[in-house]
């Protein structure tokens, strides 16, 4: 039996997470705001829908991934908007990454409509929506989960029910803030010893063999060496995450640092207008602090 899935907000890794959604043979509905976005799914034979209600209206699982909590509140919860339009018994997922506040408004507002929502921010990059490889960090009703589960299969192996909702995103916001300080410590590191004389894929080579080795190290051969900065994963993006994550610290009075220090970073990306840039870009401000330049190389095989 065919099973009609939509997908609202098809950007840098809803695109290829919708691709493959596609691939594993449902019947698909898309749609975002530009046009633009969508052609290559309707290309590969998804339909292309008119507007979020049209959507809605034709689906029983609707997957959602924008920007952040403002963009996400807005198409769940306005007049006319997602939940509104919802047939009772259809499942709503964001895969967005947002304040853990924003899924915990929407599941009442969803209940409330006999409507299902699940959260699910997933973590794996454009490479890991593109190869179906990603992680995602599902919270809310168990149930429901096991329902839609083969569905998020298709966008990546590991499903993980982490709890109720809400709690989807504090893990996704630890992650980040894990991820983007490994990228910045490894940053410091890497122009300080191409300043000192020694070459950019020996340190990679080194250190991904040894102790201070993490996934942050694979910036260096697929961004940094070729000076390749274009999204994969916006600045702005990765700085509501930082956000996301001092929130929570501060709702908890648990005092943190790291997070703080790394998105000095961010925030100069942003304050040089780097915002649209990929996070990689953030060394180009670690070597403007250390008054050297890293030569352009030819990307490594
Ligand atoms: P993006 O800006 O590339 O894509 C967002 C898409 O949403 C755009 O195509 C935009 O036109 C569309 N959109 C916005 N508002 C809309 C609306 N009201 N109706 C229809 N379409 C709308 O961003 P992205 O990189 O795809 O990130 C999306 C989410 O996934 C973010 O929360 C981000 O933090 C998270 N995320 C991104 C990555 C990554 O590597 N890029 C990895 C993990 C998680």
């Amino acid at each position: 039996m065919a099973v009609f899935v939509g997908f609202i907000g098809v950007g840098n890794m809803g695109n290829p997470m919708a691709g493959n959604v596609l691939k594993s043979g449902v019947s698909l509905t898309v749609y975002d705001k530009s046009p633009r976005a969508m052609a290559n799914l309707v290309q590969a034979g998804a339909k292309q829908g008119a507007s979020v209600r049209d959507v809605v209206e034709q689906s029983e699982i609707v997957l959602t991934c924008l920007p952040a909590s403002p963009d996400v509140e807005a198409l769940y919860l306005e007049p006319g908007g997602l939940i509104d339009s919802a047939k009772p018994g259809t499942v709503l997922i964001d895969l967005s990454s947002v304040l853990p506040s924003t899924p915990r408004k929407l599941e009442p507002a969803a209940k409330k409509r006999g409507v299902h929502f699940l959260e699910s921010p997933v973590s794996g990059g454009v490479a890991g929506a593109r190869a179906a490889t990603l992680a995602l960090m599902v919270g809310g009703d168990a149930d429901i989960l096991k329902r839609v589960e083969p569905v998020l299969k298709a966008i990546g192996p590991n499903v993980f029910h982490v709890g109720p909702v809400g709690a989807g995103n504090i893990v996704k916001a630890i992650n980040n803030m894990m991820a983007c300080v490994n990228s910045l410590a490894m940053m410091e590191g890497l122009v300080l010893g191409v300043k000192a004389g020694l070459d950019p894929m020996t340190i990679y080579d080194v250190v991904k063999a040894s102790s201070g080795g993490s996934k942050a190290l694979e910036r260096i051969p697929k961004a940094i060496v070729p000076r390749d900065f274009e999204p994969g994963f916006k600045v702005q993006l990765m700085n509501k995450d930082l956000e996301t994550f001092t929130a929570i610290a501060k709702e908890l009075h648990v005092p943190v640092s790291f997070a703080n220090v790394a998105q000095r970073y961010e925030q100069a990306a942003l304050a040089a207008g780097l915002g649209e840039k990929d996070t990689s870009v953030a060394v180009t401000i670690v070597e403007k602090l250390a008054a050297f330049e890293m030569p352009k190389g030819a990307a490594p095989k």
